[in-house]
């Protein structure tokens, strides 16, 4: 579906037959075709050029290997660069609580009740563990609906109290139900909002500080390009969360915002959703998303 990245390099880095060293001024020609590239992924404008200026200067002066093309050779300079900037090795979820509290946060429609489901059935299945799921939505009957059909899928407990409207009582309640009963971690899915705004950003502080999670991930929407950039500032400033859940990568999306979060942010990006089933769920490697991202 998209141009081949190093086949374009190639093409950009004929003038360089020949020269056996990779020089400032072939460089600049090829490296426009990298800015185009991560730009069609969706990479915000100032990362990109940042980036491409600081490949620029690793690349200049680097041997030609005889047996790579000298636009395969400037691929993988990116290549490995965008993966250490995405994050080096694989970030787990610090699971050390007793119970280990996990806050999900992000917009409406994000994925964050997919994926707290999700995780749920990853850390059940795959980890061993008694999850509990909690509904603290307030303000959709349906989102707590949603959760009770996830967790019935699962078949993880789902706890919430449909009457009551304050999100701290129910998620702090949901503690002291898991600790009552033996669950080892408790998933919060809360409210979440179309767009960032005083009073969602004030709500999940306030059950933030209440409960005190381990783990605080910020969910969001891998299709919403910049826009992820804006929101994930915006979560990061209120809660400082530990890590960062990319959903919908199946669809046709190269999955720039995962470069821009982490630049802007600094945070790891702990997991990506793949789908709409429970299985859809993947650990994140950087280094398959730097290849996704060049195409
Ligand atoms: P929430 O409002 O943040 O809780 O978002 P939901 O979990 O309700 O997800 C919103 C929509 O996105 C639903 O239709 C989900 O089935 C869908 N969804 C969630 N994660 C993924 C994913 O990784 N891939 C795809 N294709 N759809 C997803």
């Amino acid at each position: 579906m998209f141009d081949n990245l190093s086949d374009k390099l190639d093409k950009a880095f004929h003038i360089l037959k020949g020269h056996g060293k990779i020089t400032e001024v072939n460089v600049a020609d090829t490296l426009k075709e990298v800015r185009r590239a991560l730009l069609d992924a969706d990479v915000n404008f100032k990362i990109a050029k940042d980036f491409t200026a600081k490949v620029k200067d690793k690349a200049i002066g680097q041997d030609v290997l005889t047996t790579l093309q000298p636009g395969q050779l400037l691929v993988k300079l990116v290549k490995d660069e965008l993966t250490e900037l995405m994050g080096g090795d694989v970030a787990g979820v610090n699971l050390s609580g007793n119970p280990t509290v996990i806050l999900m946060s992000g917009l409406q429609g994000s994925g964050k009740t997919t994926f707290s489901g999700k995780l749920a059935n990853f850390l059940k299945t795959k980890k061993n563990k008694k999850p509990l799921l909690v509904a603290c939505d307030i303000y959709r009957p349906a989102a707590i609906n949603q959760l009770h059909v996830v967790g019935d899928q699962i078949g993880v407990e789902v706890y919430s109290e449909p009457e009551n409207k304050n999100p701290v009582e129910i998620a702090q309640n949901a503690i002291k139900h898991a600790k009552a009963n033996g669950f080892n971690v408790v998933i919060v899915d809360t409210a979440g909002r179309l767009a960032v705004d005083q009073e969602m950003m004030d709500e999940i502080a306030r059950v933030h500080k209440a409960i005190q999670p381990q783990e605080t991930l910020f969910v969001v929407d891998s299709m919403t390009g910049q826009d992820a950039v804006n929101t994930a500032k915006a979560f990061n400033d209120i809660l400082n969360f530990d890590g960062v859940i990319l959903t919908k990568l199946d669809g046709d999306t190269r999955g720039g915002a995962a470069l821009s979060i982490k630049s802007i942010v600094n945070k790891p990006i702990k997991f990506v959703g793949t789908g709409e089933k429970m299985e859809a769920i993947d650990v994140f490697y950087p280094e398959r998303m730097a290849e996704r991202i060049l195409g």
